[in-house]
């Protein structure tokens, strides 16, 4: 019987970028070893201009379907590699046909002879093989101009194969190859999705979260577990770091007027972020941001929260509207988590008026009546840090010496 023997994979952006190109190659074969990791007869060849992914008996429709969602690769075809004999290709493009995802009514196939020697010329080939497709295949049409398919068949000196279905892909670039960055991680609907935007861009993440028990639940840490376990399943690893928010939340209800609060809040889970951070060796931090959505995303805010690092802070959201965020994340399957009720440890906090434009003359001066440092030390060093991997799903491992 006929079966896809391989799958031929073409890099997204990578090809634009020349000077990295290897490192890029390299990344992308990490992370689709990683991808098929189910599949361990699977081979994988990773070529200067394509990937080819020899199948060995693994089907090929599961394979494209965890291809399809590794960043780098922008399309995907199913492949058959057949014997140099007019029958075979006869019968494989037939196959090939009868085997694709989608219907279609018109078709061309598409002869390359790179094999000079073989008896056949393309013109021959193509009459020969559509025409036989053309008998066998019902309602079927050839449309030179303008096909639903067109069908290649090269003969090489090794085989004749065949390919045609470009499947679309994630694009994007290979994770790992943009560096590292902190994103922090809320049980919102925003900032999973920054996260999903900032790994496309071949960013490898690790999440921070900052929780304040008791005025938030055990419910609502889980709501994170989650989503930062629905965040490793795109490249099968995951890092979250949780960090105990309480003693400094209560500090700043004592010692902030209540219209600062939120700004001191975030400027202080800012600091907390940038120290994790510091420690992992990232180089940005990321957020679920999008302008004027809330009182802590004006502008005056902003420039007033940011004040107290000058790591790049990432915003992948920033210019989108909510109903586009949302989209986002019903498609990569975070907007059902994220919509579970749960307590935030912003908004258990969050006074009735905050400043939508504070002023940094103004929160220097409040804060400068407390020492957060040893608050802020506390946080990092109190920190629960939960890695997840795809490899055991339900494995999930805390670790201390990862610091
Ligand atoms: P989200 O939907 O991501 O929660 P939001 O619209 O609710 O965003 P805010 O609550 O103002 O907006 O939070 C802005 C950003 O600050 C979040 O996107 C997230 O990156 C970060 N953030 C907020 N709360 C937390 C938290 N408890 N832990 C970690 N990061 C947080
Ligand atoms: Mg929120």
């Amino acid at each position: 019987m006929i079966k896809f023997d391989h799958i031929v994979v073409r890099y997204g952006e990578i090809t634009l970028k020349k000077r990295n190109r290897k490192s890029f190659i390299t990344q992308l074969k990490k992370n689709v070893k990683n991808a098929l990791m189910d599949y361990p007869n699977v081979r994988i060849e990773a070529q200067h201009e394509r990937m080819y992914i020899h199948l060995n008996g693994a089907g090929h429709e599961e394979v494209i379907d965890r291809l399809k969602k590794v960043y780098g690769i922008s399309s995907l075809s199913p492949a058959l590699k057949v014997e140099k004999e007019i029958p075979a290709i006869q019968e494989s493009a037939l196959f090939y046909i009868n085997h694709l995802s989608r219907d279609i009514a018109t078709f061309k196939i598409d002869a390359k002879r790179a094999d000079k020697t073989f008896p056949y010329s393309t013109y021959d080939l193509n009459g020969l093989v559509g025409g036989y497709c053309l008998q066998r295949k019902e309602g079927l049409k050839v449309d030179v101009h303008n096909p639903d398919l067109k069908l290649r068949v090269e003969v090489r000196k090794d085989a004749a194969y065949i390919t045609g279905e470009k499947i679309a892909a994630a694009g994007g670039l290979p994770i790992g190859s943009s560096g590292s960055a902190m994103l922090m991680l809320s049980g919102g609907i925003d900032s999973p999705v920054a996260g999903f935007l900032t790994m496309k861009r071949g960013v490898e993440i690790e999440c921070v979260h900052f929780y304040s028990p008791p005025f938030t639940s055990e419910r609502s840490k889980q709501k994170v577990i989650d989503l930062a376990e629905k965040l490793a399943e795109v490249n099968g690893r995951m890092v979250l770091h949780i960090v105990p928010f309480t003693e400094i939340q209560k500090l700043i209800q004592k010692q902030i007027p209540d219209n600062y609060t939120m700004t001191t809040t975030r400027r202080l889970m800012l600091r907390v972020t940038d120290e994790i951070r510091e420690q992992r060796k990232a180089l940005a931090i990321v957020t679920g941001e999008s302008l004027g959505q809330v009182a802590s995303q004006t502008m005056e805010s902003m420039y007033t929260i940011n004040e107290v690092t000058n790591t790049p802070i990432l915003r992948p959201l920033l210019a989108m509207d909510k109903t586009e965020i949302i989209e986002i994340a019903e498609r990569i399957g975070t907007h059902d988590i994220s919509i579970r009720p749960f307590e935030d440890c912003c908004t258990v906090f969050t006074p009735t008026n905050p400043k939508t434009k504070p002023r940094r003359e103004k929160v220097n001066h409040y804060e400068s009546f407390t020492d957060f440092d040893p608050y802020i030390q506390e946080a990092v060093e109190k920190t629960e840090t939960i890695i997840f991997s795809s490899k055991d799903k339900k494995k999930v491992e805390a670790t201390e010496d990862l610091f």
